[in-house]
């Protein structure tokens, strides 16, 4: 099966608009991607039909709208095939995934200290929450390095195991760099050590399939924005004997069994981990997001993606001065790169002039881009619904843009 693009499209109303009188050229899709129309309208259906406040009411809607949420919950389990709905917990995104994790697991894991190994290419989501950690908790850093081609090497993360090692957290894939992490040989080695790892799936959910039991993952997290679902939803993953060990991050409605000025007991999984009055119209979205992604196929969506990215490295290559940031065997549909010495921003802004979308500058991986050297790139992230002609149109575009500028 193949994908029809022409008919996704049509999916995708913001796909139809024009850009300073130019067709839309959207290639920021690892910021975040475009909504196909059923997931909008389904956010109009809930609030229309459903909306009521979760988990509380006994009346009809209260119930209807708990049931839409906890089966979007089990929507996602099945999509990353985890064992059980009580090990998927809702959250605003990865960043809150992360702090949520890094908080509880700090506080309850590593009260005498311990390192946290993070590699050298992560999001800055991955680093500062547990940056935060250290003036808590006396955790150190420990941050594996990257070869040239931007890819991470077993033997330099073995090499920063020890007895302190108490969390391994790294990228699935580089938002930077496009880099397809090996992580279930990763998983493995650091099981050897009995080092539990968080995967941060952001960049990688919407483009691979996930099987956390296949990976044998710890911790697992993502965001829905990044995966044709609206905002503010995300997901923490867990396994469930590793997150009742956990303390609760946020106190509040929804995550308590009983509460008193003396004593407050807390609620069983996911619950515990989510106070308050959850996005339950966004995760309803999300299951939608879920379900069009599983209709249009993973496998398929890979190959027509890996197509693309092929394409669009091998045409970038052909534009004289063009350098490539990121040249690793396996990578996801990310492209960072840089023409001559011109500033990213400068040709970034004159490609938004032609309609062009793409991202420009450290993409919140700062000590990334330290480590290559470099302030900032250009990136074009590609998803299903672009097409070899947009990849023709930024060609031209780059070509056209780098002529007035050098
Ligand atoms: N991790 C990676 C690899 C990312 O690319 C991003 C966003 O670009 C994040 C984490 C943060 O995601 P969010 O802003 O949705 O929390």
């Amino acid at each position: 099966m193949f994908l029809n693009v022409n008919e996704i499209r049509k999916d995708f109303p913001i796909l139809q608009r024009e850009v300073f009188g130019k067709p839309l050229v959207y290639l920021d899709n690892a910021a975040t991607t475009q909504k196909p129309v059923r997931v909008i309208k389904k956010i109009e259906e809930v609030y229309s039909t459903i909306n009521s406040n979760i988990h509380r009411g006994v009346h009809h809607l209260s119930q209807l709208a708990t049931t839409a949420h906890e089966e979007a919950r089990k929507t996602v389990q099945e999509y990353i095939h985890a064992p059980n709905s009580r090990e998927i917990i809702f959250t605003r995104g990865t960043t809150e995934s992360i702090n949520l994790l890094a908080s509880s697991f700090c506080r309850s894991q590593c009260r005498s200290g311990g390192e946290i190994i993070l590699t050298a290419m992560e999001h800055h989501a991955n680093i500062v929450p547990w940056q935060m950690q250290q003036s808590q908790t006396g955790i150190k850093i420990r941050v594996v390095p990257i070869t040239e081609k931007g890819e991470i090497r077993l033997e330099d993360i073995e090499e920063l195991i020890s007895s302190e090692t108490r969390l391994i957290s790294l990228t699935h894939v580089s938002n930077v760099l496009g880099t397809i992490n090996p992580i279930k040989e990763i998983i493995r080695l650091a099981h050897n050590y009995d080092i539990p790892v968080l995967i941060d799936a952001a960049q990688s959910v919407q483009h691979l399939e996930i099987d956390v039991q296949d990976l044998d993952c710890d911790f697992l997290v993502f965001s829905s924005h990044k995966m044709y679902g609206p905002t503010g939803i995300g997901v923490l993953y867990g396994k469930e004997n590793l997150l009742e060990k956990l303390p609760p991050y946020q106190g509040g409605g929804e995550m308590i069994a009983h509460v008193s000025f003396q004593k407050t007991t807390f609620n069983e999984l996911p619950f515990k981990f989510e106070a308050g009055t959850p996005d339950y119209v966004g995760t309803v979205a999300l299951a939608e997001a879920i379900r069009y992604i599983n209709e249009l196929g993973l496998s398929d969506i890979h190959h027509y993606e890996k197509e693309l990215l092929r394409y669009a490295t091998t045409e970038l290559m052909k534009i004289d001065g063009m350098r490539i940031i990121g040249q690793s065997e396996k990578k996801s549909p990310v492209i960072s790169f840089l023409v001559k010495n011109i500033h990213p921003y400068d040709m970034g802004m004159l490609l938004d002039r032609m309609g062009i979308a793409l991202r420009t500058g450290h993409h919140c991986a700062q000590p990334l881009m330290e480590s290559l050297g470099i302030e900032g790139t250009l990136r074009a992230s590609f998803a299903f619904y672009n097409t070899k002609e947009e990849i023709d149109v930024l060609i031209e575009g780059i070509k056209k843009a780098a002529k007035m500028l050098e």
